[in-house]
């Protein structure tokens, strides 16, 4: 299959190492990146900057129709709300977890989907998130649960905080992660889960280089190329 047309898809809890795979990914196989939890987040964004609470789902939906959400290109991936770059201002736990408590609702997961799908829609691009296998791209080329356990996903969040700067204890970072992680489990709408035909990858058992291997690998088996 012709990478113009692939179609990668990756969930898996936070701190898997998601992000970092897929950008290398993106990079190794000339694929577009989408971080769909970039737009939860900014969209999270913009409605705590409007004075919303975050058990405002149907207000957030409707705020979502005034956002424009673009990615540009670079390492971090520049990202602008209505043209103005919020790039670093959505990745605090603040915004991370107004995302979370936001994303449950199924009107902001209608609107989301609707758009991620338009983004997709063409291949050429590896996306990442919490229902991309099961519900953005059911029919990816290749679809990919990334997983560690949650002692491992901790020491790597807070080792991204504190390279940025962002104070916090293993212990808060560890119960932030897990708040998300219940609340991505047990949401009513498209709970995050493993996709029947889903190649599973235990992120701490390996380098990135090699999750990255493993799935150029199971691509190559899956496109027969
Ligand atoms: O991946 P990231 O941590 O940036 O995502 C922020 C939040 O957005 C997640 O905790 C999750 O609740 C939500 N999300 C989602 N579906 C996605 C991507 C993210 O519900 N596809």
């Amino acid at each position: 299959m012709e990478a113009t047309r692939v179609v990668i898809a990756i969930d898996g809890p936070a701190g898997a190492g998601k992000s970092t795979v897929s950008k290398m990914l993106s990079q190794q196989l000339g694929l577009r990146y989408l971080d769909t939890g970039a737009m939860y987040r900014c969209l999270a964004y913009k409605a705590l900057q409007a004075g919303l609470r975050t058990d405002q789902g149907v207000e957030a939906a409707v705020l979502l129709d005034s956002i424009d959400i673009e990615f540009g290109i670079g390492e971090p991936q520049p990202v602008f709300i209505n043209g103005e770059e919020v790039t670093s201002d959505i990745r605090t736990p603040e915004i991370g977890e107004a995302a979370s408590a936001l994303s449950q609702y199924t009107p902001v997961r209608q609107k989301m989907v609707e758009r991620q799908q338009k983004l997709v829609a063409n291949g050429g691009v590896i996306l990442e998130g919490r229902d991309v296998t099961t519900v953005v791209a059911p029919n990816a080329t290749l679809k990919v649960y990334l997983t560690a356990s949650l002692e491992e996903r901790s020491r790597r969040r807070l080792g991204e905080f504190s390279a940025k700067g962002v104070a916090g204890s293993f212990q808060d970072v560890r119960t932030q992660i897990q708040n998300r992680d219940h609340r991505d489990i047990n949401r009513d709408d498209s709970p995050l889960s493993v996709a029947d035909d889903a190649v599973i990858v235990e992120s701490a058992e390996h380098t990135p280089q090699e999750v990255c291997d493993i799935i150029v690998r199971h691509l190559q088996r899956v496109t027969g190329a």
